[in-house]
């Protein structure tokens, strides 16, 4: 048996849809994850979005933004639903969301776009294009940003790709200064640029070309929305919110899907690889994180398969509801 290092306070907001189902599973298989490596995991369960508006009548309880700020993370599924979609905007479950981001100031916004070998014949681009894809999309407007995204590519291939619009915009000039400046700081990280026109074109041409992209909050936007489709399906991305200083929110990039909820349809890998993230970027458990992505990894080759990524006629491959791929990786962790 191992020894528990230290106890990681964790923040799960199960939230709203499908968000109880795949959250219930994420921490079944972190907590088995850490047992394997000798790290305890605490959750502290709080409400948001829709779940807190029926019961408090806020999307964001005080007592939330409590516990949130006196965890090493927060850990979330999903928010929103058709029941709140006629209060006015100011009073919406996703205000709960954007509250929480802002109270734990966390400005820099990680997308990776991420397509499992297992699944390269889902996507809309040709197989070789995109298999073993791996990109990290790092988007805001601040040097801190630069710092994250520099700090980010030194934990993956050391590479970082630049991104704006410096022959037309004159804040795009300050931005490819303000990186060069900090990239002076990280000699070891191979910085180079590119305007966001061709980067959207490279992304779909070349897409192995990225490993970490840094940039503004727009052409971020548009550039992981564009990434999401390589993987073919929302199911699988995770995110992650951080300050660099304080507790992250670690969050798949899904929604709540309400037309799914409650018929054990969800796909949770993009919660579990939300997880594996949070252990990455907040909480220093590489290992952990290794386990989690190695689970998936396991569940997509031996073929298990939710609806979302689910294709008629390829062999080897076995359609699952969203409880039994649960108990897949659970296995697949516990060996
Ligand atoms: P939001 O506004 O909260 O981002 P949305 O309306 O953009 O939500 P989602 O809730 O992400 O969208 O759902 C979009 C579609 O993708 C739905 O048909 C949903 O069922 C499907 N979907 C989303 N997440 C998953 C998942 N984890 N597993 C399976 N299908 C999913
Ligand atoms: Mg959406």
């Amino acid at each position: 048996a191992t020894t528990v290092c230290k106890v990681h306070k964790i923040c799960v907001l199960p939230g709203d849809g499908i968000g109880p189902e795949i959250m219930s599973i994420a921490t079944k298989v972190l907590s088995a994850a850490g047992r394997l490596h000798g790290e305890e995991f605490e959750y502290k369960y709080e409400l948001i979005g829709g779940a807190a508006i029926d019961a408090t009548g806020v999307p964001l309880p005080e007592q939330t933004l409590t516990t949130a700020k006196a965890s090493d993370s927060v850990l979330l599924a999903a928010i929103g639903g058709y029941k709140w979609d006629t209060l006015p905007s100011d009073k919406r479950p996703e205000r709960g969301l954007l509250g929480i981001r802002a109270a734990l100031n966390a400005f820099a916004n990680l997308r990776p776009a991420i397509v499992p070998r297992q699944l390269a014949d889902s996507s809309p681009l040709k197989r070789e294009l995109v298999e073993g894809v791996d990109i990290l999309i790092v988007r805001e407007l601040v040097e801190r940003i630069a710092r994250v995204a520099f700090d980010a590519a030194r934990k993956r291939s050391k590479r970082l790709c630049s991104v704006e619009k410096s022959n037309v915009l004159e804040v795009s000039q300050l931005w490819k200064e303000v990186v060069i400046r900090v990239g002076k700081e990280y000699p070891d990280v191979e910085l180079s640029h590119m305007y966001i026109d061709n980067a959207a074109m490279q992304l779909l041409r070349n897409p192995k070309y990225f490993d970490v992209v840094v940039t503004g909050n727009i052409f971020g936007d548009i550039l992981s929305d564009e990434a999401s489709m390589l993987a073919g399906s929302l199911g699988l991305l995770p995110s992650a919110s951080i300050s660099g200083t304080g507790p992250g929110i670690f969050e798949p990039v899904h929604g709540s899907a309400p037309d799914i909820a409650g018929k054990d349809l969800a796909n949770p890998l993009a919660m579990i690889m939300s997880a594996a993230m949070m252990c990455t970027y907040d909480l220093a458990l590489p290992a952990v994180a290794a386990t989690l992505e190695a689970a998936v990894n396991k569940a997509l080759d031996d073929g298990y398969r939710t609806g979302d990524i689910f294709k008629e006629g390829q062999a080897g491959t076995k359609l699952v509801k969203c409880s039994e791929m649960g108990e897949v990786l659970l296995k697949a962790v516990q060996g």
